[in-house]
């Protein structure tokens, strides 16, 4: 895929009507965008794919508790760095398993919903492929999964 440089809010966007009817009308999506961020050197489909697993995980953990609840997007300038963050209000993830939710196959939902590696993949993307991280903070009803890009293209 060409190395572009991509508006990830526009990335974001697409990828949120895409989702419109997973993420359903008992979820409210709230967009805190900082629009002054510059575009980024970025693979906009892998980049896609990164946003989908992190919201199909984020209604579907506000799904295990009834179904309500509120889907935060956030792009915020940080460390030199473009962070997006997805907060969800879920129930969370459980600190014992929080070191291995990144492996391939690691997943707690049942047989046939989850094959475990949607954050293995957005981890492949993010940190092997675009130089960024990937990490989690989590407490009962407000999970944050957090991307944070380089604004530059390294020389490789
Ligand atoms: P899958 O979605 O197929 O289970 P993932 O790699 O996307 O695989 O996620 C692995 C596991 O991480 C999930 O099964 C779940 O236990 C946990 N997890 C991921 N995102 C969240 C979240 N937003 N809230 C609570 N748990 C989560
Ligand atoms: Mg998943």
């Amino acid at each position: 895929a060409p190395y572009q440089h991509a508006d990830v809010h526009e990335l974001l966007d697409s990828t949120l009507l895409m989702l419109s009817g997973k993420i359903g009308r008992r979820i409210d999506v709230v967009k805190e965008y900082d629009r002054t961020l510059p575009r980024i050197p970025a693979y906009p489909a892998e980049l896609n794919q990164v946003w989908t697993n992190l919201i199909d995980n984020a209604v579907a953990a506000m799904d295990s508790t009834g179904g309500d609840g509120t889907l935060t997007v956030r792009t915020a300038l940080e460390n030199d760095r473009l962070l997006v963050e997805f907060r969800d209000t879920g129930p969370g993830v459980p600190p014992e398993i929080r070191g291995r939710i990144f492996d391939p196959f690691f997943t707690t939902k049942p047989v046939g919903e989850g094959t475990g590696l949607g954050l293995d993949i957005s981890w492949r993307i993010v940190v092997n492929k675009h130089h960024g991280t990937l990490q989690v903070e989590s407490v009962p009803g407000d999970t944050r999964f957090q991307v944070l890009l380089p604004l530059a293209a390294s020389d490789d």
